[in-house]
Parts: structure tokens; C-alpha cells; sequence
């Protein structure tokens, strides 16, 4: 399922969108300020949804505190490093993912 992230043009805020049908992102609007003006950013993160991947997650021995974390290549690594050993193909979509991870917005989706 395509969940696709919006930031809003009106107010700045960001939130994501699961939409069934490509088509209805034309219908989409901002979750707080309704404005229909938004961009769209990097799509789809429902390969981190699964049960599967979460389960996955739990068994990497290595531990990954904060430490790990304010080093921001190590996001880009682990998460490269992630999605390879979950047989997750992204292609071109890798360097976005990371960058993404990069600003923290990787950790975010975990979080939830
Ligand atoms: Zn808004």
C-alpha cells in the first residue's frame, strides 16, 4: 500500500497519507490547515510497517543506542545495511530513504 508524505505549503507541517488509489492524491489536503497546496515528499515507508521487518528488527545483536544515532552516516549505513538483509529492493529510492534517515525522520517511523 502507497503511503505517501505531504509537508504543507500553508502551515509547514508534514503527515502522511495511505491512499488505496493513485488518483485520490490529487484530493488530498493538509491533516491541519486543510490548505490543497502541499509538496510531496519521498514515498511509500509500508516496507517498515510489516510485522516481519519489525520482528527482524529485534534480532540485530548489535546495539543501537543514541550514541549510534548522532553519528548520521551510521543511520545511512544501517539502514542500507537493513534493507539488504530484508531482501528490499528500493533502487534510486535508497538515497532518499537515507537521506530521510539522515534527519531523523527513519527513527520517527520506528517510534510508531
Ligand atoms: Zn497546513
Amino acid at each position: 500500500m502507497p503511503i505517501y508524505e505531504y509537508r504543507c505549503n500553508q502551515c509547514s507541517r508534514e503527515f502522511s497519507e495511505l491512499l488505496l488509489n493513485p488518483k485520490e492524491t490529487k484530493k488530498v489536503r493538509c491533516k491541519y490547515c486543510h490548505s490543497p497546496s502541499l509538496t510531496r515528499l519521498v514515498s511509500s515507508f509500508s516496507v517498515h510497517q510489516t510485522e516481519g521487518s519489525r520482528l527482524a528488527d529485534f534480532d540485530t545483536s548489535k546495539p543501537r543506542g543514541n550514541e549510534f544515532y548522532k553519528d548520521s552516516r551510521n543511520i545511512g549505513l544501517w539502514a542500507k545495511k537493513r534493507m539488504k538483509e530484508l531482501g528490499v529492493d528500493l533502487g534510486s529510492k535508497m538515497d532518499e530513504i537515507v537521506e530521510k534517515g539522515r534527519t531523523g525522520k527513519i527513527l520517527d517511523e520506528y517510534d510508531k
